[in-house]
């Protein structure tokens, strides 16, 4: 049985074949790690362990090759996941997304930024790809509390999030919204977690992707951490809390992500996100799934796009 709609089953819906995201390191930066900003505390190498060694048509070319052969992959996404990956001029964001063009079993472009770096201009750039593909923006959240946010030094707020989103959505509806979130952050308990999934529950967002926080060797994180240990969310713990959290969320959201992984290497906590454990942390996400009588949209309140009838002119 499945117990949430994933990305796999919605593009199967969407494409009739097995459709493969290839992540790829555009060499772009990002504004919250400029001039001597140390960046959220979690951030490894903006989220990606791609290298940047190559140009993105080779790792495109390399991607594509890797994706038919492990999943038998039809057709493709290009993914420009590394830092944030709309902080630069339009002309020059143009030349690097346009490299889709050069690939005839690209079907989509998904674009992962922060929404404090987006405006109505890079919009409408991006906008322009949604009649030959399928587009997905992912604005990093990762938490709606001002004080989770000011610990990370996210350098962002809720309120940025919520004006990225409904500027999306009102303007550009062809658009998909994806949103990140982590769950155990210290200062977070359960039932303030939950109370994030109400929240976006009520947001006219198109997919989600949900991460436990996981610290990282050589982060601001891992100094804070070697501090003063503040408690992990243990396996158990996390597969309680994600699935009440997608319980919560209507049932046409896509749950692009049930948890995150790191490489073993770099990985300091919690042991259980590192890469060789991730069919262990789903089996169990399913099996508490099995345990609660859970599914997505189960203890949903159906009230989601109170914003519908808000229009711009
Ligand atoms: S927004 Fe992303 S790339 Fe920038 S500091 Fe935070 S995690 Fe790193």
């Amino acid at each position: 049985m499945e117990y949430f709609y994933s990305f796999n089953k919605y593009l199967k819906d969407l494409f009739g074949c097995r459709v493969q995201r290839i992540p790829l390191n555009a060499n772009f930066t990002c504004p919250n790690r400029l001039d001597g900003k140390p960046g959220c505390i979690y951030c490894y190498q903006g989220s990606s362990y791609k290298e940047k060694s190559l140009d993105l048509k080779e790792q495109l070319e390399k991607g594509i090759l890797f994706a038919k052969k492990k999943y038998k992959a039809k057709k493709f996404l290009a993914y420009f996941q590394a830092y944030t990956n709309t902080f630069d001029k339009v002309e020059n964001l143009k030349k690097k997304y346009d490299i889709i063009k050069l690939f005839p079993d690209i079907v989509g472009l998904i674009i992962g930024t922060r929404p404090d770096c987006i405006n109505e201009e890079i919009l409408k750039l991006i906008n322009s790809y949604t009649d030959d593909y399928l587009v997905w923006i992912e604005y990093g959240l990762q938490s709606p509390y001002f004080e989770t946010l000011k610990w990370m030094n996210r350098g962002h707020y809720f309120s940025d999030f919520l004006k990225a989103l409904f500027l999306t959505k009102l303007k550009f509806p062809k658009i998909k919204v994806c949103t990140h979130v982590i769950l155990g952050f210290p200062g977070e308990n359960k039932e303030k977690m939950l109370e994030t999934a109400k929240i976006l529950s009520n947001l006219p967002i198109d997919g989600i992707k949900i991460h436990p926080l996981h610290i990282l060797k050589g982060t601001p994180l891992a100094k804070i951490y070697e501090e003063k240990k503040f408690p992990i969310l243990s396996l158990e713990e996390y597969a309680d809390i994600v699935t009440d959290f997608i319980s919560y969320l209507p049932q046409n959201v896509v749950i692009q992500r049930v948890t995150g992984e790191a490489p073993e290497d770099l990985l300091i906590a919690p042991k259980w996100c590192s890469f060789k454990e991730k069919m262990k942390v789903i089996n169990t996400i399913n099996d508490f799934f099995k345990k609660k009588n859970l599914y997505q949209g189960k203890n949903y309140s159906g009230t989601k796009h109170l914003f519908d009838n808000i229009k711009i002119s």
